[in-house]
Parts: structure tokens; sequence; C-alpha cells
């Protein structure tokens, strides 16, 4: 299947199925990649030795030269440190305003490797080959970043990738752990979105949860499907683009307090959004609204609750450095009803201090 995602001249296709990373050269003619210039592989050390050899082979016979970079897997990867080494090499395999980087991973690789490609040289071609569940949502809408030890995510820029090249065969060697993390952000999407989406995705969580390849392509193309229009329709972050953010103000805040790595951002994300179900239904939500959030997140296996010893101040002021922060008052995404969401900006931090103690106590 191809989706695109609608930017006027920026517009750029979405390839998901079987078998693509064996025609990758010939997804990249057809973006318009030049082979005169040298192009950038960028990968962790899990995800290589699994595919990097086929992707940079099938490129290779199809005319292109290929360097490749690999960093260490995981989120602490995502710093300023590993992007200046990316950028040294890139200056030394001699990347120019033509060249391409590709990042061949998750949304670790893809967020980095894209930070690398919008600002070198003020920006260079970018193509994503995502290789997680979860990256059918990161690798969508070109927002890439590094982490700052503070907050995550704090540098940054705007920057489409020309293809993303989704290749569901990689997801077999997916760990269980990451498995579910990826799921997370698939219900996200039918939670801000579709109703009738969040609903299939509790139905077939045990398919999901097994990789059942035509459950696998239906989600992932559901939740690109909703990614692309929302972003389509606001590529800026000047309005709705923010309810991709259901669960991410407190998630992110878990991530950076509990230290990167330590909840894996789909299982941050997790317990956000069973925090954020739980301040909707307290503001006048639909009835049922927390506990059917909460049934389809342990449905897929996902955390809902917060460890005892997590410091709630430490939470709140992660929060406060949070670009979701405007004017002293706190913007965040509550859901209404299952499938709608309101982006509130008149949430005072003690209600979101107070859900947080519950989350805590909810522990059995
Ligand atoms: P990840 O990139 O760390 O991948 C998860 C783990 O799986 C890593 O250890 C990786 O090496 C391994 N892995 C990847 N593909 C594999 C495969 N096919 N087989 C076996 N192992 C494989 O993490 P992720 O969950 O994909 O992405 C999380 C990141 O995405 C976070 O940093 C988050 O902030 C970011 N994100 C960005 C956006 C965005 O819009 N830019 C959206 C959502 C999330
Ligand atoms: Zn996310």
């Amino acid at each position: 299947t191809t989706l695109t995602v609608e930017l006027g001249e920026r517009s750029y296709p979405i390839v998901i199925g079987g078998g693509l990373l064996d025609s990758a050269a010939e997804h990249l003619r057809a973006v318009g990649v030049p082979d005169k210039s040298p192009l950038m592989i960028v990968t962790d050390d899990n995800v290589a030795p699994l595919y990097l050899e086929k992707l940079e082979s099938e490129l290779t016979n199809g005319g292109y030269r290929v360097v490749s970079a690999v960093v260490p897997a995981g989120e602490a990867t995502k710093s300023l440190t590993v992007y200046n080494d990316l950028i040294t090499q890139a200056i030394e395999a001699g990347l120019d305003r033509s060249s391409a980087i590709l990042a061949l991973g998750g949304g670790v690789v893809g967020d980095l490797a894209g930070y690398v490609a919008g600002t070198y040289m003020r920006g260079i071609r970018f193509i994503q080959v995502p290789t997680t569940i979860l990256a059918h949502d990161s690798s969508v809408g070109g927002k890439v970043a590094v982490n700052h030890p503070l907050a995550k995510n704090m540098i940054g820029v705007f920057h489409q990738p020309e293809l993303v090249l989704y290749d569901v065969d990689t997801l077999s060697t997916l760990p269980p752990r990451e498995v579910r993390a990826g799921l997370s952000e698939m219900v996200k999407h039918g939670l801000i979105w579709d109703r009738a989406f969040a609903g299939w995705c509790w139905d077939n969580a045990p398919r999901l949860l097994a990789l059942d390849p035509e459950a696998l392509i239906y989600g992932l193309e559901k939740g690109c499907a909703i990614k692309a229009q929302i972003v389509s329709r606001d590529e800026r972050e000047n309005d709705l683009r923010a309810i991709l953010n259901l669960g991410h103000t407190l998630g992110h805040a878990i991530e950076a307090v509990a230290g990167y790595g330590r909840f894996l951002h789909g299982e941050a994300i997790a317990v956000g959004m069973a925090a954020a179900a739980l301040l909707g239904e307290e503001r006048g939500g639909e009835t049922g609204l927390y506990g059917e959030t909460m049934l389809m997140l342990r449905a897929l296996e996902l955390p809902v609750t917060l460890p005892e010893d997590m410091d709630t101040e430490a939470l709140m002021s992660a929060m406060q450095r949070d670009k979701k922060f405007r004017e002293g008052k706190m913007v965040y995404i509550v859901p209404t009803e299952i499938g709608r969401v309101e982006i509130a900006n008149d949430v005072e931090a003690d209600a979101i201090r107070d859900i947080i103690e519950r989350l805590k106590e909810k522990e059995e």
C-alpha cells in the first residue's frame, strides 16, 4: 500500500508492505534521489546485524554509493554527542547537498538521523526506513530531534522525509516489549481520532501482540493514515497537531525522571494516556472513559500506573520544562470520549499533581 502525506510540493509517499528492503533502490529513484552523491545509512547496533547488509547491497546493486554509520541502540543515543559524531562521519564521507540520509531503525535512529539530515549543510534529503511498530508514528510527520539531559526532544527541527519505506518483514525480530511499546502509539491514534479504530485495537490486541501479519499491516496503515491526515492539516503544530501529544506531557516527564530507557517511550505514554483519561473523566468526559482506556491499554499489556517511588515533584518540574507549557498554564491534551480529545489550556498544575498521586495508589 502507498499512502501520501499531503504537504503541497513537499508531499511524500509512505510505502507499507513486505519485502521492501529488496526494492529500496527503485523506491529511492521513484522519489528522485540522485545517485551522483553518496548516501549515508544511519542505524543502531541491534538493527545493523539484522538488516544493514541487505539494504547496503540492494542500494549498491541499484547504482548508489553508500556509507553506513552504526550508533549504539537506545534512547541515550539521541544526544548531541552522537549527533556530532554523525556530522563528522558525514563530512568525512563527502556527503553534499544532493546526498540523502537514510534512517534504518526505530524512532531513536529516525529522530537522530533526521536531525542530522535537517541540519547538515542546512538540510539534505531524508528517507525513513522504519523497523519498529512505534516508528509508524515517529517516521511520519517530520519532527526530528535529540534530547537534552533535562528534557526530551529539546533540540530539533521540522524536516520532512521524502519517502517512508516501511518493510513490515523487519518487525518479526522485534523483542516483545518493543512490540507492546509500539502498539501504544497505535492505539493513541485511535484514542485521539477514531473510536472504531481504538475498538479494533482492543478487539485485536492478541493478534497484534502475536504479530499476526494481517492485523499488523491493517493497524500500521490505519495509524499512519491518521497521523498523515493530522500532519497534512497542521504541519507545524499551530493547533490540531498538538492532539498527537496525548499522553506525552506526562510521558516525557516519566522518561526524563526515570532515566532515559527505564520506561520505553511507548510505555511512558501509556501511563500518560491513562492519566489523561482520568483527568478527562473528571472534567466531565464520557462515563467509562478512564475504565475503558485502562482496559484497552491493559489488553495491549501496557503499564497504566506509576511506580510508588517516582518523585511527583520531579515529574512536575520536568513537565514545566516541556515545551507544552505556555504562560504558566499547562496545555494538556484531554480525552472527552474514546476517539476524541480537546486541547485544554486551563489545566492547573494541582490537578495533574493529584492525578499522578492517584496513579500511584492504583498500583496493585
Ligand atoms: P528505538 O529506536 O530505540 O527501537 C527500539 C529497540 O528495538 C532498540 O533497541 C532497537 O535497536 C531495536 N530494534 C529496532 N528495530 C528492530 C528490529 N526490526 N528487530 C529487532 N530489534 C529492533 O525506539 P522506538 O520505540 O522505535 O522509538 C522511540 C523513539 O521515538 C523515542 O525517542 C521517541 O521520542 C521517538 N518518537 C518520535 C516521534 C516523532 O514524531 N518524531 C513520535 C513518536 C516517538
Ligand atoms: Zn510518541
